[in-house]
């Protein structure tokens, strides 16, 4: 069996590298446009302020070791068509400009996602950036390193631009963060986002919310943002807007595709044409709150979606379940977690839902160093089964949206959850687990 891969690094890798250790008869070739394959996305923002010194540590393999297990992989190359009917990709090598093409019996798009431009005036202007490639990551750490380069713009206050502002600050950067909606990290509910606001503030970020980017000036490189409230001077902007899935070059294929252009797949990762797989941040996931499929371009779904492939290929019954919209991140001291819906994604959904909010400690109040942690759970009315659940405090949030989430996954009602089984220890927990303490509260 001839596989071909678009696209190396989360979603392509995983699913070229398990094809290749379950089936013997089968050749795999990667086909990647940048030089790296197989590398870490998330860690980006701490290589910039040296956390991770250097981008090699990002890289889980290199094309050569992945060669070395069998897996033909052209980086440099980009597919920049795709003939379904005949089973072909058009493949233009950088390097020497040439075309060619190559066959398949099974194709794979795991071509990802790009950083969204914003098409404003003076947006070609030099010192303008993105984080999104590990590409974009070394121009910008070599940007960030110019003595010059004292004040940084970040457009856009999602989970990126909250993580690369913080390792700004870690620079002993001055750090304007511009962001166009009422409140960072717009997917959590305001009453949430508002811990994270207060921890930027309080850690020196020039944080201005309900401000849109109007156009960027400046003769030889960015010096000035312009905005609905104002103008700012800058000496290096990073624009962190959202992502686009890569998938132009298939515009005028016969793929189904949600509006943004991700990829429609079913469970087992088939697109609408036969022979033909997608997974990734190029691809969708169903969603097992909502009715329709959805797009939430992260890296632990990739891994995952990806290996499914591979394991359909290779004849196992592996399906990808879906997601519930779980993620975490680290903003200064503070960890914050969602899973589920939040409130406003319960309204949009149409859920008769109703909401708890609870402040406990994440250990013990008598064991030294107890910290609270601030939690909003998500309900339907109904049945009370949980829904979603938004979490911030110093300590035991990542661990603890992970139980919530499996119990989410799971369909579980608050009067379950308030009777699992969890651990306790003083300096791990309270006797009552605060996010018992939570769905306590909610009477049905
Ligand atoms: C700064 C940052 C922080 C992040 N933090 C987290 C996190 O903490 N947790 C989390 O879960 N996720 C995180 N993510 C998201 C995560 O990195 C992505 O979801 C993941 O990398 C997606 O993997 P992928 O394989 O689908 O796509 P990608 O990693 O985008 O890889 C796709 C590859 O395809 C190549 N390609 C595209 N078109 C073509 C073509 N026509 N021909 C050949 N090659 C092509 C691209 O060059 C690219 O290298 C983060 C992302 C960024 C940018």
């Amino acid at each position: 069996m001839k596989v071909i891969v678009i696209g190396g690094v989360a979603a392509g890798m995983s699913a070229a590298s398990k094809l290749k250790r379950s089936m013997e008869d089968v050749t795999v070739s990667v086909y990647e446009k940048s030089s790296d394959v197989s590398y870490g996305a998330c860690g980006m923002p701490y290589y910039l302020s040296d956390v991770i010194k250097k981008d090699d540590a990002l890289v889980a393999r290199t094309p050569e070791q992945f060669k070395e297990r069998g897996i033909d992989v052209f980086t440099k190359h980009e597919v920049t068509d795709v003939d379904f009917k005949n089973k072909t990709v058009t493949v233009k090598n950088l390097t020497t400009k040439e075309h060619f093409n190559a066959s398949y019996d099974k194709l794979l798009i795991t071509t990802g996602a790009s950083a969204i431009r914003l098409p404003v005036e003076g947006s070609d202007l030099p010192g303008i950036h993105v984080l999104s490639s590990l590409d974009d990551a070394r121009a910008l750490k070599d940007a960030l390193t110019q003595k010059t380069i004292k004040t940084v713009s970040v457009i856009g206050a999602g989970y990126i631009g909250v993580e690369v502002a913080e390792n700004l600050v870690e620079m002993g950067k001055n750090v304007q963060l511009i962001e166009m909606q009422d409140q960072v990290l717009p997917p959590y509910d305001s009453d949430m986002s508002a811990h994270v606001e207060k921890r930027l503030k309080g850690n020196g970020v020039d944080l201005h919310l309900n401000t849109t980017l109007k156009h960027y000036e400046g003769t030889h490189g960015v010096s000035k943002i312009v905005t609905d409230h104002g103008s700012f001077e800058t000496d290096l902007v990073i624009e962190a807007i959202g992502v686009r899935p890569n998938t132009a070059f298939l515009k005028d294929s016969d793929l189904t595709m949600l509006k943004n252009g991700a990829i429609h797949v079913n469970n087992k990762q088939e697109t609408s044409i036969p022979d033909v797989y997608s997974a990734g941040d190029c691809a969708s996931v169903p969603h097992l709150l909502k009715d329709a499929p959805a797009y939430v371009p992260l890296g632990t779904h990739a891994n995952k979606a990806g290996r499914v492939i591979a394991a359909q290929l290779s004849g196992e019954d592996a399906h990808f379940h879906g997601v519930v919209g779980s993620n975490v991140l680290k903003a200064f001291d503070l960890e914050v977690a969602k899973t589920g819906l939040s409130e406003k994604e319960a309204a949009h959904e149409n859920y008769d839902y109703d909401v708890v909010n609870v402040k406990a400690a994440n250990q013990a109040g008598y064991y030294p160093g107890a910290t609270p942690i601030y939690m909003k759970i998500v309900f339907e009315n109904k049945t009370c089964k949980l829904l979603g659940a938004q979490m911030v405090g110093k300590q035991g949030v990542s661990a603890r949206i992970n139980i919530m989430a499996t119990a989410i996954q799971r369909g579980m009602t608050a009067s379950e959850f308030s009777n699992l089984d969890l651990a306790y220890a003083p300096p791990f927990s309270p006797v009552w687990d605060p996010l018992q303490v939570a769905t306590n509260q909610i009477k049905c």
